[in-house]
């Protein structure tokens, strides 16, 4: 687009004034609090095209009089109006991998008068284009072509229409500052802290009914005369999503299993796994959890109570393992990150040790040890509370609800989460007093040293180990463990001996010591800390072999 005569008169303007006030973009000042959105898909075209209003918050400290709106690069810029005026705008085409096409149609808005800090301004935006596959963001990082189809599936098309938010597609007005995929983590921060930043938004979007057709959103949706209209509730977890499929749905009370024709079949199969769930943190899901069938060698997607993937034969508990997840967030309905994320995630290895035993479950953790040890060793360790990192909000957070299952024990867990409401958890320390008061124990030192504050991880070591022989024949071993870390946990310690091995528990402060004594029926052979359920950083020192009796 050409720039206008009032956008270059409003730069010459700021540009000629005495003050040197150049007005500068700052692409995070604003706060999107607001989505209302028509939206007409047009599968045959592969086409969109939105009109409605978005209100923008200034979160800066600064009055701005530019906004920056971002589109897909195969949308394109209508008009951008306050009220029924239409604004000046500059397009340019950004690049940026926050989109499947490697780069979005940036919408430079010249504001009639600056919005203040803490300001909000309404504006409405139109824009219409193509949303065709568009593998090109990982094309362009080398990723093998075919992986490369697998991920950035995304796309309007006659036989199968998805479109995932931003991240992947653009479909709705964004600002971000121009990042790509292969500059190191840095694009998933990004989007991390946009998410968190979104965590209270509003997100209202009103789409055509498809005629013939199916159009599903992972936000609540119900129909309304010629269109489907659809909330979504939490942008701080889940970016919106639609898919317009030929899609039937087997249902039952936990969810649907939305199939393709031909997939009736295998959709039975999935549907009696998932008629048998229980769930173990409430007394019945909140809602429905959909499961919808990709087409073949599309990879899975998951977005809270929706799991999009294509439907393989498996054996049941492997296919109930992979619906666990997708459940916990049909039952819980938390906006903090850690706790949404990470229960699902716990839930996900809880069934792992109910069908296959603890060591099972442990080998799962173990896997994704490494790379929360690495992203805290290298100093980017983010507080729990409001971590914007998956590594923190996921894999931390699913270790955190693993240890305090161990220290609480599982009926005592459950029993306090089946009490938890979204709508009650104001306070940070609101989970805490939860656990508390059903356990009756003080947990403050865990949550500040887990939860509040990122104190990294745990570093223990057997120091000694002294057996002594008892009255009745058997040993009384008395076992010291150092923490060299600076986060404190209660850890596991297990005695070999040559019939059988002997489990204790021990809470071992931040840089400290701590001793247990253990009785064993038989002179210990070896001494571990620590099986694997604590994350911690360094587990070369955790095995002591005891010497020989003198
Ligand atoms: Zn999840």
């Amino acid at each position: 687009m050409k720039q206008s005569l009032a956008f270059i008169l409003f730069l010459t303007c700021y540009s000629t004034a005495q003050e040197p006030a150049k007005p500068q973009l700052d692409r995070d000042a604003f706060t999107f609090t607001k989505y209302d959105l028509q939206v007409q898909v047009a599968p045959a075209r592969q086409s969109l095209a939105v009109r409605g209003r978005v209100v923008l918050r200034n979160d800066s400290e600064k009055s701005q009089s530019i906004v920056a709106l971002q589109v897909s690069s195969s949308l394109t810029w209508a008009s951008v109006r306050r009220g029924d005026a239409p604004l000046a705008i500059e397009t340019t085409k950004v690049e940026s991998d926050i989109d499947h096409a490697g780069a979005v149609n940036e919408a430079m808005v010249a504001l009639p008068e600056p919005v203040a800090p803490g300001g909000t301004i309404e504006l409405g935006v139109a824009y219409s284009g193509t949303i065709a596959f568009n593998s090109s963001r990982l094309e362009a990082l080398d990723t093998p072509r075919d992986v490369a189809r697998r991920s950035d599936w995304d796309r309007i098309a006659p036989e199968f229409t998805a479109v995932r938010g931003v991240g992947y597609v653009a479909w709705y007005p964004v600002s971000l500052a121009p990042v790509k995929l292969g500059d190191g983590n840095r694009m998933f921060a990004e989007l991390g802290v946009w998410r968190a930043r979104h965590a209270e938004s509003v997100f209202h979007a009103e789409f055509d009914k498809p005629e013939g057709k199916v159009l599903l959103t992972n936000g609540q949706r119900r129909e309304d005369g010629d269109k489907v209209v659809c909330d979504f509730a939490r942008l701080g977890l889940e970016a919106p999503l639609f898919v317009i499929a030929d899609l039937a749905a087997l249902e039952n009370l936990n969810g649907r299993i939305w199939y393709l024709p031909g997939g009736q079949e295998m959709a039975k199969e999935y549907a009696a796994v998932l008629s048998k769930w229980q769930p173990s943190f409430t007394t019945a899901p909140l809602q429905k959890a959909d499961f919808v069938q990709l087409p073949e060698g599309w990879a899975n997607y998951e977005s809270g109570p929706m799991m999009l993937a294509p439907l393989r034969k498996a054996p049941e508990p492997e296919i109930a393992q992979g619906m666990v997840h997708t459940l916990t967030h049909a039952s819980v309905a938390s906006r903090r990150p850690w706790i949404y994320e990470g229960l699902a995630h716990f839930a996900q290895s809880r069934a792992i040790e109910g069908q296959l035993g603890r060591e099972a479950a442990l080998r799962f953790l173990a896997q994704r040890t490494p790379a929360l040890a690495l992203a805290e060793s290298t100093g980017a360790g983010q507080d729990l509370i409001k971590a914007t990192d998956e590594v923190f909000y996921r894999t931390k957070a699913m270790f955190v609800w693993w240890m305090l299952r161990d220290m609480l024990g599982g009926a005592t867990l459950e029993k306090a989460l089946a009490k938890y409401r979204a709508d009650l958890d104001k306070e940070p320390s609101y989970v805490q007093r939860l656990l508390e008061s059903e356990s009756g124990k003080g947990l403050e030192q865990f949550f500040d040293e887990w939860v509040y504050r990122d104190r990294g991880l745990p570093d223990f070591k057997v120091e000694a180990v002294f057996p002594r022989q008892n009255l009745r024949g058997g040993y009384l071993v008395s076992v010291t463990v150092e923490n060299q870390g600076a986060a404190g946990a209660e850890a596991p310690v297990v005695i070999k001996t040559k019939v059988s091995d002997v489990t204790a528990r021990v809470f071992v402060p931040a840089k400290d010591k701590a001793t247990t004594r253990i009785e064993v029926p038989l002179y210990p052979v070896s001494v571990t800390v620590n099986d694997g359920s604590v994350p911690e950083t360094d587990t070369t020192d955790n095995d002591f072999t005891v010497p020989p009796p003198k």
